[in-house]
């Protein structure tokens, strides 16, 4: 079988032999009585290494997003985002479908925004306008470009959200690269929010699965969402004993993803046509533009699959590429001299 070396997102990874064992071995029960051990060990683990009182476990990434605004919000409440996050963009229109909120959107700089943005956003107190309730923030921030949220930047936004009664939540669907990156602890970063959705099926190698966590009262509300959004679901410990593994085995090999992307970044500069700022990489992902270049994104994605190497396109000049798991060292340079090949070298 061609080895595809897949730079098209840190979700395409496959369980390990060591996971997979892990899921043979999993104690079970029916998790939705609250009866698997393996789901309440993981459940647990998470909301203490977020320090939160709690943390639930659900299906994806979209469904921890969107039962946390479901949890904070009323139908007609604003919620305050930015214009690339992934709760607006990547999850299907499900704030305005399941929750009936309305986003206002603001343009951060690679995703990040800061607190005198929002403080302009907010509503006044009168009938005409709606009700802004959440702030929504990601980090590391997707489409940004795998952008670190600067705590101070959080902790100001969290600091002038609470005397205003404002909620906020966490799209920490990648909040593992940000610690890793940074050194600052998942709980630090978490602490300047009052909810927090992790992802065990990005970077960190899972097969299926995300977390919401937040106060006792807050993940109450959620559960009752979750079951309400046909989330609940049953001998689920086979995928929480992934979870499990994960978070023990593929934290700190986060690092090695960084230093790969840094590298293709570094590379991807020397090529003919690229416009990148290797500076920006700073976790596993990496936006260029390719307009500068003879080709558009979707071309350039065409003749590297030629070549044994899937990447993704973003319209007609963006090409995003993920690190993860599933590629080494060698498979960056290999890529690259791929690259080389299609663009050539910068003269
Ligand atoms: C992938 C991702 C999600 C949602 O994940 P799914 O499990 O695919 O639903 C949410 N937020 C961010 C920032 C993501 O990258």
């Amino acid at each position: 079988m061609k080895k595809w070396i897949d730079l098209r997102s840190d979700t395409v990874t496959r369980p390990t032999l060591g996971m997979r064992k892990a899921i043979a071995e999993a104690e079970v029960g029916d998790d939705v009585f609250g009866e698997d051990p393996t789901v309440n060990i993981l459940q647990e683990r998470v909301a203490g290494m977020l320090g939160k009182e709690a943390a639930l476990f659900v299906p994806s990434g979209t469904m921890a997003n969107q039962l946390a605004i479901k949890s904070h919000t009323q139908p007609g409440d604003e919620v305050i985002i930015e214009s690339t996050s992934h709760p607006y963009n990547f999850e299907g229109g499900a704030g305005a479908a399941l929750s009936g909120i309305q986003f206002h959107c603001l343009k951060g700089l690679r995703g990040i925004l800061d607190v005198s943005q929002i403080e302009e956003a907010i509503r006044p107190d009168d009938h005409h306008f709606p009700v802004t309730r959440l702030i929504c923030l990601e980090n590391t921030h997707n489409r940004g470009g795998g952008t670190i949220y600067p705590i101070q930047k959080m902790e100001a936004i969290y600091r002038f959200a609470k005397p205003k009664g404002l909620l906020v939540h966490l799209d920490g669907a990648r909040l593992w690269n940000a610690s890793v990156a940074t050194g600052i602890g998942l709980h630090q970063y978490a602490q300047w929010a009052d909810s927090v959705s992790v992802c065990l099926s990005k970077g960190l190698g899972a097969p299926i699965g995300s977390l919401v966590a937040g106060s006792k009262a807050f993940i109450d509300r959620v559960h009752r969402f979750r079951k309400m959004f046909g989330g609940g679901m049953r001998q689920v410990g086979i995928l929480a004993a992934a979870g499990l593994y994960a978070i023990e085995h593929h934290i700190e090999r986060i690092k090695e993803d960084h230093q790969n992307a840094k590298r293709l970044a570094l590379g991807l500069s020397e090529m003919e046509g690229v416009s990148i700022e290797p500076q920006h990489v700073e976790t596993n992902i990496i936006i260029f533009d390719v307009s500068q270049g003879g080709m558009t994104a979707s071309q350039l994605a065409e003749k590297m699959r030629e070549k044994g190497i899937l990447i993704h396109a973003f319209g007609k000049a963006q090409i995003r590429l993920v690190t993860h798991l599933d590629v080494n060292e060698e498979d960056i340079e290999t890529a690259l001299k791929a690259f080389n090949e299609v663009l050539g070298k910068r003269q």
